[in-house]
């Protein structure tokens, strides 16, 4: 009796299955394939900054406008006309993530991944 029962419990469990899955799985991957998901989209956007700030360009404006050594005695710096400036590390050549930071007026200080020196100098718009 029992098993009667789980057999067709079975057998109606994998008919209704395979009539659900049958044409909407195959239009569900074809969907997946066109449309980026939100981690792509993030990805790409992230590969965009980064290739803008290779060739020089500071669209989002958060990069080291010259290169220094980044060490204590010759730092990073960071132009600013406010006291503090969120900072976008570039660790490593090839990064794929940017270290972010807030950077204060005074001392230079250290990203919190690499160690390097950045110190955030005044600087006044043109009137
Ligand atoms: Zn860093």
């Amino acid at each position: 009796m029992a098993g009667r029962f789980l057999r067709a419990c079975l057998t109606s469990t994998m008919q209704l299955r395979r009539n659900l899955t049958a044409r909407p799985l195959h239009r569900a991957m074809a969907t997946l394939k066109g449309i980026p998901t939100d981690e792509e989209q993030a990805t790409g956007l992230e590969r965009r900054a980064l290739q803008a700030l290779k060739l020089g360009k500071d669209p989002y404006s958060m990069l080291k406008p010259k290169e220094y050594a980044g060490t204590k005695e010759d730092p990073h710096i960071v132009p600013s006309t406010v006291n503090k400036r969120l900072v976008g590390c570039l660790c490593e050549e090839d990064n794929t993530a940017i270290v972010w930071f807030w950077l204060h007026e005074g001392p230079s200080q250290r990203c919190p991944s690499c160690g390097s020196h950045y110190k955030l100098v005044h600087h006044e718009l043109p009137h």
